[in-house]
């Protein structure tokens, strides 16, 4: 392995880590799935990827990361959530447009800026989609979709942060944290009552929402469909 990733390769490594901490296999299929590239293209940089040492391949096409690649992809996560929370917090520009925002300013950022990032987002340990900074450190939760109606639930995180996913959610008043009752939860939207808003959501996006709730449903992990595809599979 040559030192670095490549911006390439650490867009791959970025996506690989997401399905890792959602517990959703790492395959080609859902790697192309959730980049929405055509898969060719992401066959291509998976050979490159283990070529460079960051995964390896088992004969059923799964991947590993290897640990190098895991270090890798971990920093390269959590260097995001953490200019999320920069953005959110000390920039005060809204939840859903940061996650482009990040994106873009991930693969310009210096040691010495990111040092001076975490000081000034303080004790802040998620991003403000509720994916911890500490990558890996996940709190268990499960699917808004599984929770039976009149349960408490407090909103863990967004698994999916699609830019146009995540402005439906704001727009809907639903965001980590939220502490609420399910009241309604039908074929077609869960509805969550809090102190001071109601938050009605389609059922295809309850599903991408995690919560810990109380009564709790059995875990399960949400379903790769709604993890990764883009918005306007959303049935809005
Ligand atoms: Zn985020």
């Amino acid at each position: 392995m040559s030192g670095e990733a490549t911006v390439a390769e650490g867009e791959y490594l970025q996506t690989l880590y997401w399905l890792y901490e959602a517990g959703l296999p790492m395959t080609g299929a859902n790697l192309a799935r959730a980049m929405q590239l055509a898969a060719p293209t992401v066959h291509e940089m998976i050979g490159r990827l283990q070529r460079d040492g960051y995964i390896t391949r088992a004969g059923d096409k799964t991947i590993s990361f290897t640990d190098s690649g895991e270090r890798e992809a971990a920093e390269i996560v959590s260097r995001h959530r953490l200019i999320e929370r920069f953005l959110t917090d000390v920039l005060g520009i809204p939840w859903d447009e940061v996650h482009e925002e990040a994106e873009r300013l991930e693969h310009a950022m210096s040691p010495v800026l990111e040092q001076r990032m975490r000081a000034a987002i303080g004790d802040a340990r998620t991003c403000p989609h509720g994916h911890p900074i500490n990558a890996g450190a996940r709190i268990p939760g499960v699917p808004l979709a599984d929770v039976a109606l009149g349960a408490r639930v407090v909103v863990l995180r967004f698994e999916n942060e699609a830019e146009d996913l995540l402005r439906y959610l704001r727009d809907t008043g639903l965001e980590p944290g939220l502490e609420a009752t399910v009241v309604e939860s039908g074929e077609d939207r869960v509805v969550l009552e809090a102190a001071d808003r109601r938050c009605a959501v389609t059922r295809s996006v309850a599903e991408t929402v995690s919560v810990t709730a109380d009564p709790s449903p059995p875990p399960r992990v949400a379903l790769p469909e709604q993890l990764v595809l883009a918005a306007q599979r959303y049935g809005r």
